[in-house]
């Protein structure tokens, strides 16, 4: 590929999910000549359960509410029993990721981000002077620096790593009267018993309900079977499911890997920043993008230093997180400390699930530390 003269910008975002239309939106407002390319043209759908916690929620710089669909106060766990938990102010908040995907991309141009929908990345070629890439319809740009930020199939992610660990999900938008929906509002329900190495959910939307499987061990298979039970469960007639969709779940950080080098970043599913015990994956795309502007902060940083200092950062407040999210996973979907041994210690339970929502896996140790005598006696 030959290097074109024309179309030059400094940052290059392959992907206008969460993490590239944060960065986008960031670079741009410090003053980077930012473009975004995403193969979909927005609105677009992405398969998601559309949940978005609190810790995720305090990295979105703008005004986003008016578009959730439902606050979670709330949270049925399903095992043997059911454990419900309950918080005084919301912990998740629900949306459709049409809608917030289109809101993301839409602050990133209104900050000056240059944004190409319908055309993806097809080929990246990187020197020391720079990165060029040419995207499906032929067009050329060059950068200092691309971001990877084009999801569980990335184009960019190879460059830096080789192989995936990923789990899976499938969802199905299920359009159940308004008196079912009334039910669930402002709850969520999770569902351990249903798939294994995961679980199942139903999340509240306002017209619909998103119901969905997911497992962190790729050899569970057939997702759609799992689904159905779940469906079937939850007494979801088969004619109210107006599609269904699967897609991968991308978690290797807990293992050492590339995620800024040379001239290239990887952010969120690209980077597989997936929580290795709940899948979520939101958050992690929007803290990725928010250490890579933390990182741009620097102007007169030379670009490799500036993919080196994000590298440092995922290693540094990433990846031990991850490493003892994969732990907990073992535990909780592996071993009888699962959620058997929650439901019978709700309060502990209760504890955990505030980590989840709006804490940090290292703060997993002092909840235990604080509940140690709870492990051995059951009930509140
Ligand atoms: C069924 C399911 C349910 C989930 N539920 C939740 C949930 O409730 N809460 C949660 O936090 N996480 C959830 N996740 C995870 C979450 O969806 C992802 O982690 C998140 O979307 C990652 O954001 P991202 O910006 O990294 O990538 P994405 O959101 O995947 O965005 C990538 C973008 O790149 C574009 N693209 C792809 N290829 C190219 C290319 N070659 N060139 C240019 N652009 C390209 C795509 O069109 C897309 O717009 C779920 C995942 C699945 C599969």
């Amino acid at each position: 590929m030959v290097r074109a003269s024309l179309n030059r910008f400094e940052i290059i975002i392959a992907g206008g999910g969460p993490a590239g239309s944060l960065l986008a939106y960031y670079a741009a407002q410090r003053g980077y000549e930012v473009l975004l390319v995403d193969r979909a043209r927005f609105p677009r759908t992405k398969p998601c359960g559309g949940g978005i916690t609190v810790k995720a929620a305090g990295l979105i710089p703008f005004a986003w509410q008016d578009i959730v669909e439902d606050v979670t106060l709330v949270s049925t766990l399903v095992n043997q029993r059911v454990c419900r938990l309950q918080w005084p102010q919301p912990v998740c908040y629900m949306i459709t990721r049409d809608k917030f995907d289109h809101l993301m991309l839409d602050n990133a141009r209104r900050a000056g981000a240059i944004i190409k929908e319908g055309c993806g990345v097809m080929e990246v070629r990187r020197d020391s002077a720079g990165v060029t890439v040419r995207l499906e319809n032929g067009t050329l740009y060059e950068g200092e620096i691309l971001v990877g930020a084009d999801g569980a199939h990335s184009r960019v992610a190879p460059l830096l790593n080789k192989g995936k660990r990923q789990g899976f999900a499938a969802v199905a938008e299920v359009a159940a009267p308004a008196d079912r929906l009334e039910a669930v509002r402002n709850s969520l329900i999770v569902d351990f018993k249903v798939i294994p190495y995961g679980y199942g959910w139903v999340f509240p939307k306002r017209d619909h309900l998103n119901v969905g499987v997911c497992t962190m061990n790729p050899t569970v298979k057939p997702l759609g079977s799992y689904l159905q039970s779940l469906l079937r469960k939850q007494n979801l007639a088969p004619g109210w499911v107006r599609r269904k969709y699967g897609f991968p779940l991308p978690h290797h950080a807990g293992v050492n890997r590339v995620f800024g080098e040379g001239r290239i970043i990887l952010l969120g599913d690209a980077a597989g920043l997936n929580d290795p015990f709940t899948g979520e994956g939101i958050y992690t795309a929007l803290y990725s993008a928010t250490l890579t502007a933390e990182v741009l902060q620097d102007r007169y940083r030379r670009w490799n230093d500036i993919t080196a200092a994000y590298q440092k950062r995922i290693m540094e407040l990433v990846v031990p997180e991850w490493k003892k999210a994969y732990l907990v996973a073992r535990l909780f979907y592996a071993t009888p400390l699962g959620a058997s041994f929650l439901e019978k210690r709700p309060y502990l339970a209760q504890e955990l699930w505030d980590v989840l929502y709006s804490g940090r896996y290292c703060d997993i140790k002092k909840v235990l530390g604080r509940n140690w005598w709870r492990l051995f006696y059951r009930g509140s």
